[in-house]
């Protein structure tokens, strides 16, 4: 039986994206539904997986290579999408952040943190690669505040 065409993923081998080559994140089909078409969203098989890659153009792909751009997506998060939210389930912005820098305490991004852990977050659905955003504001957060 050849692996890739199980139902189950093999966690030691995440596919590429066919564009950019990197990891992807696999997503749920509530997930890919809330974020592309859903026409777009069958022309993809399960699993299907997030380009994560902050410069690749490729929202979704599975495992034969197939893929939807992110033009075709909607709600994606920053900085796939210039416009978009750190966090897509709380709305959390890089504004926000920068805010909590310059006032010197992360009020907003420890409420963001608080929020994700508790029961009932759906960040699995609403961000777009299936992830808690917590690791996506935390890294934009000590970048900001290194200066890296
Ligand atoms: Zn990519």
């Amino acid at each position: 039986m050849n692996k890739a065409f199980c139902k189950e993923p093999d966690s030691t081998l995440p596919p590429r994206c066919p564009k950019c080559g990197n990891d992807g994140a696999q997503v749920s089909i509530q997930t890919l539904l809330g974020h592309v078409q859903a026409q777009d969203a069958q022309s993809l098989g399960e699993p299907a997986y997030c380009c994560t890659t902050d410069s690749c153009d490729i929202a979704y792909f599975d495992l034969l290579e197939r893929s939807i751009g992110l033009a075709a997506a909607t709600h994606f998060f920053w900085p796939k999408d210039l416009a978009g939210p750190l966090c897509s389930c709380h709305g959390l912005t890089c504004d926000d952040i920068d805010l909590d820098l310059a006032e010197g305490t992360p009020t907003r991004v420890r409420a963001v943190v608080q929020q994700a852990g508790l029961p009932g977050a759906d960040c699995a659905i609403r961000s777009a690669d299936g992830r808690s955003c917590v690791g996506r504001v935390q890294r934009y957060y000590m970048r900001r505040k290194t200066g890296a």
